[in-house]
């Protein structure tokens, strides 16, 4: 057995990698936090099947290369088939909130970082480490006004001083800037898509799910919802260029 076939995915989730076993042809449910203790992207991990009869070796390869937010997104399309509707709004939602803190490391962290003339990692690690303390408490609504303010302000910070001084300078409250605010931006992508973000209400049915009502959304609801999302994280992820990784932005001239 000095060949271990490979397996390439039948399935990836945010949580799990799912493959049919080379040898046996029954699935494996590989979960990315307890079987293969690693949220890197796999690109050649050896594993056993989870068949007992089996337990056979083989490699698993061909994970998607999506952020976090993205790969949720792409979650509601399994959780819709099964109709977990509910679940799917709770998704979406934490999509944004996904996107959002990315957002942020990018803008405060990794984009600082790169153009920054010392490049001290402990530096880096401790203006992390007050970024994820500003931010924790926030929920969708403070968050979603803090990003469209930042995108309307406009000033991005060169290096990690400046950076640390807008962390500390994150107000505690917001309000979402007006129309015309976002209007005066003058990109012709960037400025429907601000306004879709500020406009959406994916945040209040996600309340309705969660609290004592429990709402049950319907099919219609939620395939709108999930469309809706795609159509404003997508390309704004494209358009703003966010990676969720810091060497994207090292290797950028
Ligand atoms: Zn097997």
């Amino acid at each position: 057995m000095d060949n271990i076939p490979i397996a390439s995915k039948r399935h990836t989730s945010y949580e799990n990698f799912v493959v049919e076993c080379p040898w046996c042809g029954k699935e494996s449910i590989f979960n990315r936090a307890s079987d293969l203790c690693t949220f890197e992207p796999i690109t050649g991990h050896d594993v056993l099947c989870q068949s007992v009869e089996c337990g056979k070796p083989f490699c698993i390869v061909g994970d998607s290369v999506n952020s976090p937010h993205e790969m949720l997104i792409f979650d509601c399309y399994e959780l819709i088939e099964r109709k977990h509707y509910m679940n799917c709004i709770l998704s979406l939602t934490q999509a944004y909130e996904v996107f959002f803190s990315l957002f942020f490391r990018v803008e405060l962290l990794y984009k600082p970082f790169s153009t920054d003339p010392d490049q001290e990692l402990a530096k880096l690690n401790q203006l992390s480490e007050a970024l994820y303390e500003k931010i924790k408490k926030y929920t969708f609504t403070p968050m979603q006004a803090m990003f469209l303010q930042y995108i309307v302000t406009g000033r991005s910070p060169k290096n990690l001083l400046e950076a640390a001084a807008m962390v500390a300078a994150l107000p505690e409250c917001q309000v979402n800037p007006k129309d015309a605010a976002i209007e005066s931006l003058g990109d012709g992508k960037l400025v429907p898509l601000l306004k879709a973000l500020k406009a959406t209400s994916i945040h209040r049915m996600r309340n309705r799910v969660v609290h004592k009502q429990a709402y049950r959304p319907t099919r219609e609801e939620t395939e709108a919802a999930l469309k809706e999302t795609r159509s404003i994280l997508f390309p704004l992820t494209s358009h703003l260029q966010l990676y969720d990784d810091i060497n994207w932005y090292m290797r950028k001239p």
